[in-house]
């Protein structure tokens, strides 16, 4: 187990993500003490119960108070105020981080209000269920995922290194890249499939000519996977289509462009066509398969390497 990377971590927003970095931090030995808050009473006395913090606060101010590395896990649309609130309080030399699965429109929001001397390098771990809340986090939840960090131009190299570690222990594997390149990224492989999971479901849901029980009996036909991603957290989802807007809209455009094609081959009888696509993408999932980026292996309870030296792969899946 590696020397503690961070002294003090605050964590604003105690949910899946906040509580899974809450527990990854303290087993794999990241950081020397956490403070905690979220939103209402009810979080904050479960994150007391849970004990996955060493101190949870009222405020998102008091939280953040002389912490070394502040991490923002809120909603993607309430990162803004959140900064604004938080500002006077930081600590000068500190990092400022989030999770959000959006990155240009929460660099916008969030660096207007970040005092000088602190510095502000957003984040986002490709790691996620459909769960939320304080008890659906998991320490293994990064483990072999992907984080990405969007540090604007000119931020500070020694911060982002240190959070590049930090993300790391938690068994992360670190990539750095633009902000308006991650949110064009997200909205083919992880924004897309939310909406037309949500799409698919809403459609059937409306479907009145097959049951509602005749949908989740035969649910084993492909709808059942995507009704897991339709279940994923409405405020959050709206949020990152919202902040995300111009990646999905162009995105949505090009698989509509797609989907039409697919239908002329299907209404011409062109199996040559429909094959051929079938083909291209079983080579992605097998792709997919190659680098230890799916298996049958379930997220919860996978085992952190620096902990048990198994072999790979584990899986990713994530927003
Ligand atoms: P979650 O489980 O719903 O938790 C959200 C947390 O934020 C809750 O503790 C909530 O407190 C708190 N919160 C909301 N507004 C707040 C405010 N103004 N001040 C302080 N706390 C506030 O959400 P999550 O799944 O962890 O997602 C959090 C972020 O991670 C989002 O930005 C999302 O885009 C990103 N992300 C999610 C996934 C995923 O798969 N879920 C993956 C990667 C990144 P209360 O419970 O008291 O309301």
């Amino acid at each position: 187990m590696s020397a503690p990377i961070i002294d003090r971590l605050a964590l604003i927003g105690v949910g899946l993500i906040g509580g899974s970095i809450a527990r990854a931090a303290r087993e794999y030995g990241a950081v020397r003490t956490i403070v905690a808050t979220a939103h209402s009473e009810k979080t904050r006395r479960r994150v007391v119960e849970l004990g996955i913090a060493d101190r949870v606060v009222e405020t998102n101010a008091e939280a953040v108070h002389d912490a070394d590395l502040v991490i923002v896990c809120i909603p993607v649309g309430a990162s803004g105020p959140v900064t604004a609130e938080i500002a006077s309080a930081l600590k000068g030399g500190a990092i400022l981080s989030d999770v959000g699965s959006v990155k240009t429109q929460v660099l916008r929001d969030m660096a207007p209000h970040v005092p000088g001397g602190v510095h502000l390098i957003p984040a986002h771990p490709v790691a996620g269920t459909e769960n939320s809340g304080p008890d659906s986090g998991f320490a293994e939840l990064f483990v072999n995922r992907w984080c990405i960090l969007t540090p604007p131009e000119g931020a500070d190299a020694a911060a982002v290194a240190k959070l590049k570690e930090f993300w790391a222990t938690l068994g992360a594997n670190v990539e750095v890249m633009s902000a308006a390149h991650h949110d064009m990224v997200l909205a083919i492989t992880s924004h897309l499939p939310h909406l037309i999971a949500y799409t698919i479901v809403g459609t059937a849901e409306e479907f009145s000519q097959v049951s509602r029980s005749e949908v989740l009996k035969f649910s084993a036909g492909g709808f059942r996977d995507f009704t897991r991603i339709a279940a994923s957290d409405p405020t959050m989802w709206r949020d990152v289509f919202l902040h995300n807007r111009d990646a999905v809209l162009e995105m949505l455009g090009r698989f509509n462009e797609d989907v039409a094609a697919l239908a002329k081959a299907i209404r011409w009888g062109d199996g040559d066509a429909l094959f051929e696509l079938f083909t291209r993408t079983r080579a992605i999932r097998r792709g997919i398969l190659d680098i230890g980026q799916d298996s049958a292996v379930p997220d919860f309870g996978r085992p952190h390497p620096a902990l048990e030296a198994l072999p790979r792969p584990y899986a990713a899946d994530g927003d």
